[in-house]
């Protein structure tokens, strides 16, 4: 079967005031089906840009990109948005839950986009309820603890069973023993959906739960040998 995340040669080079900046210089791997891989690297070293490489939601300077055998960036606009929406799920070190929306409508507001899944509010439930938030569905954001709203923005991502997770320090606002507990979550709810999952983190901790760990260097992905 061939790979459901495809990486190939990809470069990124920003434009800037003084001159270009190449921030990916050829990054290459791949992930079946399932797969699990934490990416490491200093700050600004380019995992975010990679993540949203990753994630459609920026193109490449050069190099491709396959996810489900497609390339995203071939589609037109429109088809590109509804890829995303269908098959990849975020999580970022923000939350990004809308304030004024109650816990079980933040997590549907992916199917919106995408009527027709007449479940959407049954898995939403059983999502959060899985999540340990089964009894907060009525809950404002504001009204949840820094591990509570990452924990709906996991579900949130998983409301339209994406392919591919992606997760850019999702622990990173939380204090350690929160961290780890969103880390473990993490880890084994991408096992039980059967999806595919990318998690930047600066924690060795979390990185260790996964079964590859990069680290983003001079523009490169490389294996990491020690964290
Ligand atoms: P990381 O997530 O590893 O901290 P980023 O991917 O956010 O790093 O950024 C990598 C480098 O690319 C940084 O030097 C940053 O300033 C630069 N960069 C990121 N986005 C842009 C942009 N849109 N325009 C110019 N430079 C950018
Ligand atoms: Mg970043």
């Amino acid at each position: 079967m061939p790979p459901l995340l495809q990486v190939e040669s990809i470069e990124k080079q920003f434009p800037t005031r003084s001159g270009p900046l190449d921030v990916l210089r050829g990054v290459s791997f791949s992930l079946d089906t399932g797969q699990a891989a934490a990416i490491m690297g200093p700050s600004g070293s380019g995992k975010s840009t990679l993540l949203n490489i990753l994630g459609t939601l920026e193109a490449p300077t050069k190099g491709r990109l396959m996810i489900d055998q497609r390339n995203p960036f071939e589609l037109s606009e429109k088809d590109l948005a509804q890829f995303r929406n269908q098959r990849i799920g975020f999580v970022f070190q923000e939350h990004h839950l809308l304030p004024q929306c109650s816990v079980l409508e933040n997590v549907l507001l992916p199917t919106l986009a995408s009527p027709g899944h007449d479940d959407g509010t049954r898995r939403a439930k059983k999502l959060l309820d899985r999540v340990g938030l089964a009894d907060r569905l009525d809950h404002r954001p504001a009204e949840l603890s820094g591990g509570e709203r990452q924990r709906v923005a996991i579900a949130r991502a998983l409301i339209n069973r994406p392919a591919l997770l992606l997760a850019d320090e999702p622990t990173g606002n939380l204090d350690r023993a929160t961290a780890d507990k969103v880390g473990t979550l993490l880890s084994e709810i991408h096992r039980e959906e059967g999806t595919t999952l990318i998690v930047v983190t600066h924690s060795p901790e979390l990185a260790r739960r996964f079964e590859r760990v990069y680290r983003v260097e001079d523009g490169t992905l490389v294996a990491a040998e020690e964290f």
